[in-house]
């Protein structure tokens, strides 16, 4: 039992103990390798527009210190807890370890529905939230970057809030910002055009054609979008996605382009089309080529992993599948080519990493140039879990967080430990 105990950080522990073991890392080098190095609970006050005041519990969680500064989103969201952050900051570190990116691992979040809040006590929460972190993060101790429930806005508010502490214009403090306030280009896509790219490749792998192929989302923000809006881009026919609000099911393929004007207006896919209503239940167990969950961790457990018809399942959310659907998805990789989040969808903080070394060098790419970088070290990635893969004749997944995990035992023990 620790202060992390919970569903989500008992799968990201059970996955680690399954590598560890995998490795054969002895017992007691284990517990250094898992346990988040840091992790701080903030309350975080803000006025409500009635002028009444409300209490928000925010969480910060560093993984691991060992590489470089840590790296990770900032989840807003009413299910947010430190178990679970911790958990997605522990993913985060074989993620970053995968890609050879010079950090560790970090999340953060703020427990709160934002469905009950007004814009005005959304920038207030988020300044206060920052000012907050202050003491614990910087552009060389711990880098915040968007999660669910933030964008771009809300981390604009972050560094400007950061910013005005220093008495200087940080920019490198998080990622994901606005191109205005210097961010990026190409990271508002980075995430979905990862996952669409690495589906690509898998499909050409499996000798299946893009035109005419299907695919299915789960979430249409962020990540599931852009997905979505590449590999409909690529050819494939996007015939079922889903938000919180429902889901939409045309056999021809959805209008994607359409779809993402109106859930930027609208703030979800609501209200598109009644006659293309879906029931949500049904998505992920559709038939089609690429399945995309892109939403919540743990929506395919092993009774759903029985049930997929896809042939490729790019996680684009982290954590979608539990362990036990993992076992499921190990009998049946032959029908089922998994590309585990870890890979999947690392295209986000690769080009976090990008909008950093920039910010810091105050040299600024050509979108062009950010694209090809985030493929050719998602390709990169991709081959040695491959190799891996099929060398010990291990799952995807199990290939991909051993690269990970190893890359950072083998810089711990090196470094040695101190004092
Ligand atoms: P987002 O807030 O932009 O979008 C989340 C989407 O999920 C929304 O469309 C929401 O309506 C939908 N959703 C919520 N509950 C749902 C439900 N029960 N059923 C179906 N859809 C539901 O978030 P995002 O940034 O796109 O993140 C999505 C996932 O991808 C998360 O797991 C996140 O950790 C992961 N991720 C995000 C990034 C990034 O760069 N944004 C990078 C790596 C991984």
């Amino acid at each position: 039992m620790t202060v992390y105990s919970g569903p989500v950080f008992e799968m990201a522990a059970n996955q680690f103990n399954v590598i560890a073991n995998y490795l054969e890392i002895p017992m007691d080098e284990r517990d250094r390798l898992l346990m988040p190095k840091r992790a701080v609970t903030v309350s975080c006050p803000i006025h409500r527009d009635d002028g009444t005041t409300a209490v928000f519990e925010g969480y910060r969680v560093q993984h691991h210190l060992t590489l470089g500064p840590t790296k990770g989103g900032t989840r807003f969201a009413p299910t947010v807890d430190i178990g679970e952050v911790a958990a997605l900051a522990i993913w985060m570190s074989w993620k970053c370890a995968l890609a050879g990116l010079p950090y560790g691992g970090a999340k953060g979040g703020v427990n709160v529905d934002l469905s009950k809040i007004s814009r005005r006590e959304l920038e207030a929460l988020s300044r206060r939230y920052m000012q907050e972190m202050i003491p614990f993060v910087g552009p060389h101790t711990d880098v915040m970057a968007p999660d669910m429930g933030t964008n771009e806005q809300v981390m604009a508010w972050f560094m400007d809030t950061y910013s005005m502490y220093q008495g200087q214009t940080v920019t490198e403090i998080v990622t994901g910002k606005p191109v205005s306030s210097g961010g990026t280009l190409g990271r508002r896509e980075a995430t979905g055009r990862g996952v669409a790219h690495l589906a690509k490749r898998v499909m050409k792998e499996l000798s299946i054609n893009l035109s005419g192929s299907t695919a299915v989302v789960q979430g249409f923000g962020n990540v599931g979008s852009y997905a979505a809006l590449d590999l409909h881009h690529f050819g494939l026919k996007v015939i079922a996605v889903s938000d919180h609000t429902g889901a939409l099911f045309d056999e021809r393929g959805l209008d994607i382009p359409a779809l993402m004007r109106h859930a930027a207006t609208h703030g979800s896919i609501a209200g598109f089309s009644n006659q293309l209503q879906f029931d949500p239940a049904q998505i992920l167990t559709l038939p089609c080529e690429v399945l995309v969950p892109a939403a919540l961790e743990r929506v395919i457990d092993a009774g759903v992993a029985e049930k997929l018809r896809c042939r490729v399942l790019a996680e684009g959310a982290n954590g979608p599948t539990t362990p036990d659907a993992d076992l499921v998805l190990e009998k049946r990789q032959d029908e089922v080519f998994l590309i585990p989040d870890i890979l999947c969808n690392s295209g986000g903080v690769v080009v976090s990493y990008f909008e950093w070394v920039q910010d810091l060098q105050q040299l600024f790419w050509e979108e062009e140039e950010v694209t090809r970088r985030e493929y050719q070290i998602l390709d990169r990635a991709f081959d040695q879990m491959l190799v891996r893969a099929r060398a010990d004749k291990v799952p995807h997944r199990t290939a991909a967080m051993a690269i990970g995990v190893e890359k950072v035992r083998a810089a711990k023990n090196t470094r040695g430990l101190f004092p």
